[in-house]
């Protein structure tokens, strides 16, 4: 879902020589003009306010401005380069003309996000699952739909900001006299007092539920991933709309498989007959049991690779594949019999034994950064 980032002096309309002053003036008209207080519900506007205060937030940084000028967006992905959020806009909006945005509107706001991290096991991180979760969460009040008035009665218009849920005062700022705008004291920004509170919410307009939700989870994640499910977050006060759920996956562990990145690392123990003569031998991997062929003279630390046995990759579903990596096991004890014939290999001649290609290279094979 890549979408193509517009250039930032486009977006303010300016220059790329443009100076400070002429940058701010630039924010200035636009974010006024796209401001969410002036379009209500406009998403387009949303979107260009959010874009303004973005180009605006880096453009206005000489550091974050030189870096953008010399990697383009790209260098937004830098780890100094800062995190732009919808809120930095407001913030900068603020900053300018006062004000704040949770204190004025009285239309019903959003609810918190919720978090909660879901109990996975290791094949359902794989594989993916549908998996049903328990959400406790505030839900509107159903007896009073969240106006906190108790059924039968409706809240009356504050009389002391007309309903808006402001008041205005004149403030002094750097572009000199400004409106402020508060949230108003009386009815704590609603716009609307209630006489008779609602007996189930207390007035509050919300009520302790517990909702259970159908959860698709992806294939491929694990403990960093987080699954954003829209509109399922709590409850707005005064009836307003949920906010997002965010769930997080706690990944239980396999007992033989460990993942690396898209593959999955499987130590397969072998035994010293199997190691010199080869074998065909039987191994797990995530979809159930296969074999792999283990050539004769096959040294500790190879790695045998069982191709498309890994893990999915979130976007493409490409799989990883399975590494397996050869340990021979030496006996630690042996029979009488078994002894003899060690003892009739011979080869206890006091000298190291002469090697090719040591279990180091093979070490180094296997952690050298594959890409
Ligand atoms: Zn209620
Ligand atoms: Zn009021």
């Amino acid at each position: 879902m890549a979408t193509v980032k517009r250039d930032y002096y486009e977006v303010l309309g300016v220059k790329r020589d443009a100076k400070p002053e002429e940058l701010k003036r630039a924010y200035r008209k636009l974010a006024m003009e796209f401001h969410p207080d002036r379009n209500q519900g406009d998403k387009a506007a949303e979107e260009k306010f959010k874009e303004v205060g973005e180009a605006y937030s880096v453009l206005s940084d000489p550091q974050k401005r030189q870096r953008y000028d010399a990697y383009g967006h790209s260098g937004q992905q830098m780890p100094d380069f800062g995190q732009f959020s919808f809120d930095s806009a407001f913030d900068l909006f603020d900053m300018f003309f006062g004000g704040g945005r949770r204190a004025h509107g009285s239309g019903p706001q959003r609810g918190s996000d919720l978090r909660m991290s879901v109990d996975i096991t290791f094949e359902e991180s794989i594989f993916g699952a549908k998996r049903t979760v328990d959400v406790p969460r505030a839900d509107t009040c159903p007896d009073c739909a969240g106006s906190g008035a108790a059924p039968g009665t409706t809240p009356h218009t504050c009389p002391d900001c007309g309903g808006s849920g402001q008041v205005r005062r004149a403030m002094q700022s750097i572009f000199g006299q400004v409106m402020n705008v508060t949230a108003c004291p009386r009815c704590r920004g609603i716009g609307r007092l209630v006489d008779d509170p609602c007996a189930r919410c207390r007035g509050r307009g919300l009520v302790e539920a517990r909702k259970t939700i159908e959860v698709a989870i992806p294939a491929g994640v694990d403990g960093d991933v987080q699954v954003r499910v829209s509109g399922e977050g709590e409850a707005g006060p005064q009836g307003g709309p949920h906010g997002d759920l965010y769930l997080s996956f706690r990944v239980a562990p396999h007992p033989q498989l460990i993942r690396r990145g898209q593959d999955l690392v499987y130590e397969l123990p072998v035994s010293v007959t199997q190691a010199v003569l080869g074998d065909r031998i039987t191994v797990p991997t995530v979809s159930g049991e296969t074999e792999v062929d283990l050539s004769a003279g096959t040294q500790p630390g190879r790695v045998v690779k069982i191709a498309g046995q890994g893990v999915p990759h979130l976007r493409t579903g490409r799989r990883g594949d399975q590494i397996c990596v050869v340990r021979v096991v030496v006996p630690a004890h042996v029979s009488a019999k078994e002894r003899k014939l060690y003892e009739e290999l011979g080869g206890r001649d006091g000298k190291p034994v002469e090697v090719r290609r040591g279990f180091f290279d093979h070490l180094r094979d296997f952690f050298a950064p594959a890409e």
